[in-house]
């Protein structure tokens, strides 16, 4: 089952947390077991999983990427949002959960969360939940 949803972002650089879209395209999906792939198809957009506790995890998270990589740095890329796809590629495009009793098996304190680095603007997020519809 293959599932698409926009997210609209409303800063530069922000972490939003997507995991309850997520988690109710895995319930549309009714599959039982198998894996959830969740991809952002951007250059300048990435994908990651982490504590959903502290929000102050995703500031520090972001405060330390643009600490890595600044927004100028003599980059040549024309469109002067190399910081955007440097920071895409270091978080990725995808993660992948595994689903077990038609849920995603995060942990207590995970989230998953859609990495904005080049906003504001409207990003789309691909689900793929692939598995058995009954339970093993
Ligand atoms: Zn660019």
């Amino acid at each position: 089952m293959f599932f698409t949803f926009s997210v609209p972002t409303r800063q530069r650089t922000e972490l939003l947390d997507i995991t309850s879209e997520v988690l109710s395209k895995i319930r549309s999906s009714k599959l039982s077991e198998g894996i959830c792939l969740v991809y952002v198809p951007h250059t300048t957009a990435g994908i990651t999983i982490n504590e959903n506790a502290d929000p102050s995890v995703r500031s520090d998270i972001i405060m330390e990427l643009n600490k890595r990589v600044p927004f100028e740095d003599g980059y040549r890329h024309l469109e002067g949002n190399s910081a955007a796809h440097i920071k895409a590629s270091i978080m990725g495009c995808c993660v992948s959960i595994p689903v077990q009793n038609g849920r995603p098996t995060l942990g207590t304190w995970q989230g998953i969360y859609l990495c904005e680095f080049d906003g504001p603007r409207t990003r789309s997020v691909h689900v793929k939940v692939m598995g058995d519809a009954s339970a093993s």
